[in-house]
Formats: structure tokens, sequence, C-alpha cells
């Protein structure tokens, strides 16, 4: 019976779990129940809920890594590659699928309505004060900066994440998403600050950006003169199928941006994949991206400069040595980031509490409830559980989701 589930799922084109769902039979189901919210009171008042707050003041709370997804199906502007909706490509077809179901946005009235209206329900059920900080994606482009929709899985508009912002401010902030080879990527960038774009996110192997190279050094002073942080994925990346540059998520090539003085936040720190030791000039890829992250983390110089992001971290194809690190590393804390890659929680065979706590990284008691908030709120699952997770008597400092403070800009002289 499990061999043929296994074929099942082969067959659909599911390679987002990187395997691990060819080995297990997904412990939490596959597809999100999407159970109507509210969350019921007596979950959201069980203790395993409240206690995850102590020692965090929701005002300071920010999800540094929440996709603002959609189907272009209103005047969101939103770009989906065809792939995406076309059953004869069923390795986009079916991650589109799943996304749509995480995020329960399949609704009457349409998926980009339907995808805001869901996740602004799930933060409802935060305290006041905490924010999701949603993101921009750019097109990717080529290297004489020019957009390819045809390389691009989606594509989500700086000016729509702001105006879905400026509707909520108080759940949400934003982080726009400019290519570095655009011609007018410094305005771009101008722009956006002056929106009130909080940070500039990337996804290099997808979107064709090479951050080692001289064609981002205009991009980077830029990011400097008005102290914005760049959100950039590193490792590799499998959440949109059949990527060509997965070199691009070598951490080693944001020494670039980091020796320009760039603040780097680095998603999911780097944790999936191998990489090139480029530092050794070698291209063969021997060594974790995880390594290198932790490599250029212990440089004194980049100190006040490299952050990680720990989003994504909890999912069953990357528990293991990089969660353990990042748990027990306590002298990173200060240097770490909360995200939750919303709408990844609600992927239901991306993660096993069960397997969790099978690892030993979680409390027994803790399984069930943490099961049961998932079925209403991915997002607040994907906090409660990182408060929850210990390795060896260490768990995640309270800092690490209080990322308010890490965003306030304070301008510079140069700046006009
Ligand atoms: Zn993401």
């Amino acid at each position: 019976m499990k061999r043929s589930r296994r074929r099942f799922l082969q067959l659909l084109g599911l390679g987002l779990a990187g395997g691990a769902v060819a080995y297990n039979w997904p412990h939490e189901g596959i597809l999100n129940p999407c159970l109507k919210m509210p969350v019921p009171t007596d979950l959201l008042e069980h203790d395993l809920v409240q206690s995850a707050w102590d020692g965090i003041n929701p005002n300071n709370f920010r999800d540094v890594h929440t996709h603002l997804l959609g189907a272009g199906d209103s005047d969101s502007g939103i770009y989906l590659h065809p792939s995406m909706q076309d059953v004869l490509s069923p390795a986009q077809y079916v991650r589109f699928k799943f996304y749509m179901n995480a995020s329960c946005a399949e609704t009457q009235d349409g998926i980009d309505r339907g995808y805001v209206y869901q996740l602004t329900e799930h933060m409802e059920s935060f305290p006041v004060g905490a924010k999701a900080m949603l993101l921009g994606f750019d097109y990717n482009h080529n290297e004489y900066g020019v957009a390819d929709k045809d390389k691009s899985p989606f594509q989500t508009p700086n000016h729509y994440v702001q105006k879905v912002v400026q509707d909520n401010p108080a759940r949400f902030e934003w982080i726009a998403s400019i290519h570095p080879y655009r011609e007018d990527c410094v305005e771009e960038l101008e722009k956006v600050v002056h929106g009130g774009a909080k940070a500039i996110k990337w996804l290099p192997p997808v979107m064709g950006i090479d951050p080692s190279s001289e064609r981002c050094d205009r991009f980077y002073a830029a990011l400097v003169k008005h102290n914005i942080p760049l959100l950039t994925h590193a490792g590799d990346e499998h959440a949109v199928a059949g990527v060509e540059n997965q070199e691009y998520g070598n951490p080693l090539l944001l020494r670039r941006a980091l020796d320009h003085g760039v603040r780097v936040i680095v998603a999911h720190c780097a944790s999936e994949g191998m990489g090139a030791d480029l530092d050794k000039g070698s291209n063969e890829k021997s060594i974790s991206n995880f390594k290198l992250f932790e490599r250029l983390m212990s440089e004194q110089r980049y100190e006040k400069l490299l952050h990680g992001e720990i989003s994504a971290m909890t999912q069953l194809n990357r528990i293991g040595p990089a969660l353990k690190t990042v748990l027990r590393r306590d002298d990173w804390h200060h240097r770490l980031l909360n995200g939750s890659d919303y709408p990844l929680p609600g992927v239901m065979p991306l993660f096993s509490t069960q397997t969790l706590h099978d690892k030993g990284y979680l409390k027994a008691t803790a399984v069930e409830p943490l099961k049961e908030l998932r079925r209403f709120n991915p997002v607040l699952y994907d906090f409660v559980l990182k408060r929850h997770l210990a390795w060896k008597g260490k768990a995640f400092s309270t800092s690490i989701f209080e990322s308010k403070n890490f965003f306030e800009r304070k301008k510079t002289t140069t700046e006009g």
C-alpha cells in the first residue's frame, strides 16, 4: 500500500517536500481542511498557545517572511506563469494547487481577494500589535535587465503589496522586491522606500540574480544609502519547479553585498543543498550551503551585517543538523529573525509535528494541540511550534520573534 501511495504522489509531481513525502505518508494529511475561522477559544486559550507569548511583546512581533500570492484575478497586477494553471505541467500545477489550498484562497470572490481575506483572518488570532511582513516578488530578468516572463513562475508587484498593507496597517508591513539588473532599480528602490517598504526580497535562483555580480553594485550602494536590509534566499530552492540557477543560492556569493555594507538576512539560514567552496576557487558542490553560511556567520567583520532567518527550517525535509545548530547556538540568536514562509506551513505534507517529537525537538504533550491549531491557522501554528522547540534544552530566544526594531530605519546624512 505504501508503495502505491508513494507512486501516486510522485505521479502528481509533488517534489515539494524534497523527497520526504516519498518515504512517509503525510502525518497531517494531504490537504489543508481550511477549517472555518476563527480558531476555537479553547484552542486559542490553551496553555501551549498562551505560553508561546511569554517574554515577547506582541508590538515587536514580526513574521518577516509572508508571501502575498494570487492569480491576478483582480486588479492586483499579479502575474502567474501559464504553467501554474495548466494540468499538462503537473510539477508547477500541483505546486500552485497546494499553495492555493494551503492559503484557502479559492473563494467566490476570486483567488487574489480570498488570499488576503484568509491571511487577515489568520493574523486576527495574534495579539494586537503583531504583524506579518508581506513580500513582493519581481520577475526574472536577463543579464540586460529585461524582464523574462517565461522564466518567472509568478510576480507580485510592489504597488499591490503596498496597497494591501495600506488597507490594513494594523496587521501588515511590507517588503518590496526589485531585480538589481533593472535599469530603474535605484529609482524603484527610492519609490518603495517612500512607500514604506521595510526591506527588499530576492530569490536569486529563480529570479536569475547572481549576488556576486558587479551588476548589483549600484543597487547595493542604494540599499546602504537608505539603510534598507536585503532579505535574500540562500540554499537550494524547491518551491517552484525547474530552477535553472541553483548555484545563485550559494551563501558565499553574498560577500559582495556584505562587503558593500548591506545588511543581509539569509532566508532559511541557507539550510538546503550543497554549494561550491568559492572561497577556495572550487566549482564542485561539496559543502552544505548551511556550512558555508556558518562560515560567514563566524567572520567578525560581518557581525553587524549578516543575519539569518529561520523560516521553513522546521519543514520535514530540513529537520536535521541545521535546525539543531540554530537552536543550540544562542550566540547567534541576536542575529536571527523569525518568518513563516506562509503559505508553506499550510501545505500539509511539508510538516510533521509528530516527527519533530519523535526526533526529540518537541514534548509529547505539544503534538496534538499543535496539529489541531495547524488545521485552523498555519501562521499561528508556525510561531507556537517554534516557541516550543528545543534541542538538548536549548530553545529559540525571544529576541528572534521581536524583529520590529531591526527594520527601524535611521536616516543617514547623505539621504535626500
Ligand atoms: Zn519564501
